[in-house]
């Protein structure tokens, strides 16, 4: 029997095992159980790519990334590793080699679609392999998508515990790179990984420098990060939707950046001609949304910049991990506006999913947008979301770099509230800054908003910074966004009421990077 090492050099052509690969590997070889949490790109396939090896027989993945199959064992063959896959991309004939091939011990892994495990047939080819030639191991990638919970569930993943009764000897190492505690612990529970040993590395990415900042005008925020930081390096922007791809893709083109799209609604052709450009050139720009990434290993990613807020802190960190995987520095820039707030709170609230899943799915956004206007280390916080310490002081982000100043809003809080609430609840936060600053808009005088007590009561701020107010207070949960009435703002009474009654002070972060000549533009 070769030993791990031996494989890992002459195989992989790697001199070290990185992190807890070494004991993972060891652990799975002994024959035992395991459950790996580890960040993406920080080389899990190892974990069971060389048991799979070193181990009797053929090693069995279950992943439901179908599209990502091919590439896998493409790579692997390339290194001579015996690997091939099934799943619903074959036909009979092709289907029927494979199975042929891994009968006569010619296999070292296969990777298998998770629907295809339930066929009854598959499973009677599993129980002659276990008799034949062996199974070395079960990988299951991926295993977060048997979490209801999470936005990959794949309910087939349910049904991968058929493999433990069947094959109780069998060790079985289930991997994923999402997983906060309780989503860990319904991993461990669906798939009956009681005994299995966890190995938990550190989600920590010290060699990204996060930074959240007002958007007031996107597209220009993004050049001139662009290019100060940026002018040459490849990099992804994500936008919620396909319109904003490619309106943001076709306006860097424009400037001469060399930007291309990448969303579902993209021909295959064109979008597998894209991610090509992407992984094989340099320099290049891919405008995206969270449809592009899953599986992308590009080391030199240097930037990841979102336009729009990404739907949950596992998200965020999902897409901004791609950047810096070679572990030099690397940005994760976002801009966020108002604007985001309440689409996305709109969506989450108009979807089509079950009232508890809305409640999961509000509680997800809501754990975001507190990251986003937090005043605290940005890594300290990410990895308290997954459970993890940091001493915080990183260095390496906005809040360390530029502390965030924090001022008593109170009064102007009163004051935005109360406008809120004298002009009927229903009005949007380009409205309501009118009236606080006291302007004679069609509108204000449609509405005889010039007659409410706080038209022209908010003259010690700008309008910038009332949307920074009012950006805070619905991200804050102070205000809530009406999609009855398009966004309009409404009081959440068991948190705006303590404030209006002057029983509670209300903090609120000092905007920076603000000059006065953006100050009236309109806040998005
Ligand atoms: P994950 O599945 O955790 O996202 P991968 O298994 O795809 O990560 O590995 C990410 C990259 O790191 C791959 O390019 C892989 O070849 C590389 N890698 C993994 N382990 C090692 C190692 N011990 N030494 C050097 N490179 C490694
Ligand atoms: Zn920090």
């Amino acid at each position: 029997m070769q030993s791990s090492h031996q494989v890992l050099h002459d195989m992989f052509g790697f001199d070290q095992f990185r992190g807890a690969q070494e004991s993972i590997i060891q652990h799975v070889v002994a024959g035992g159980d395991a459950l790996v949490l580890m960040p993406t790109g920080a080389g899990k396939s190892l974990c069971y790519q060389i048991p799979a090896l070193v181990r009797r027989g053929v090693g069995v993945v279950v992943s439901p990334l179908i599209a990502l199959m091919q590439d896998q064992v493409d790579a692997l063959t390339q290194l001579g590793v015996k690997a091939s896959y099934l799943n619903s991309s074959l036909d009979a004939a092709q289907s029927q080699k494979v199975i042929s091939q891994l009968l006569a011990g010619d296999l070292d892994l296969i990777y298998v679609a998770p629907e295809r495990l339930m066929n009854p047939g598959f499973l009677s080819m599993l129980d002659r392999l276990s008799t034949g030639p062996g199974i070395a191991l079960f990988a299951i990638d991926e295993a977060h998508c048997v979490s209801q919970w999470g936005h990959d569930f794949r309910p087939e993943y349910r049904q991968l515990t058929v493999l433990h009764e069947r094959f109780p000897k069998v060790p079985r190492i289930a991997l994923t790179a999402t997983a906060d505690a309780p989503t860990r612990a319904e991993i461990v529970e669906r798939l009956s990984l009681e005994s299995a040993q966890q190995f938990v590395s550190s989600f920590d990415r010290p060699n990204i420098r996060y930074r959240v900042l007002q958007k007031h005008s996107a597209k220009q925020q993004l050049e001139h990060f662009l290019d100060a930081e940026h002018a040459n390096d490849s990099g992804i922007i994500y936008c919620l939707s396909r319109r904003g791809v490619e309106e943001t893709a076709q306006w860097l083109k424009d400037r001469g950046w060399d930007a291309m799209p990448y969303h579902a609604g993209l021909s295959v052709e064109t979008r597998s001609a894209n991610q090509k450009r992407f992984l094989r050139e340099e320099g290049v720009i891919m405008v995206a949304t969270v449809a592009f990434g899953m599986g992308i290993d590009k080391p030199n990613v240097r930037f990841v910049a979102h336009l729009d807020l990404p739907k949950s802190m596992e998200g965020y960190y999902q897409e901004t991990g791609r950047a810096g995987r070679d572990g030099l520095p690397a940005n994760a820039w976002m801009a966020y506006g108002l604007g985001d707030v309440v689409s996305l709170r709109q969506m989450v609230d108009s979807g089509e999913a079950s009232e508890e899943r809305k409640r999961v799915e509000r509680q997800k956004l809501n754990a975001l947008l507190g990251y986003c206007e937090s005043t605290a280390c940005r890594h300290q916080a990410i990895l308290r979301y997954f459970g993890e310490q940091h001493p915080g002081g990183c260095g390496n982000c906005d809040n360390c770099l530029e502390p965030v100043v924090s001022w008593n809003a109170t009064k102007e809080v009163q004051k935005a509230l109360s406008c809120v609430y004298r002009t009927g609840q229903r009005f949007g936060v380009t409205h309501l800054i009118d009236v606080l600053l006291g302007k004679v808009t069609p509108r204000v005088k449609q509405y005889f908003h010039e007659q409410v007590s706080t038209f022209g009561i908010g003259a010690e701020l700008n309008q910038a910074q009332w949307g920074s107010v009012y950006r805070q207070l619905v991200a804050g949960g102070y205000l809530d966004a009406d999609i009855a009435l398009h966004g309009g703002l409404k009081l959440v009474d068991h948190i705006a009421l303590p404030v209006l009654r002057g029983e509670q002070e209300v903090w609120l972060r000092k905007e920076t990077g603000y000059s006065k000549n953006k100050a009236n533009q309109s806040v998005t």
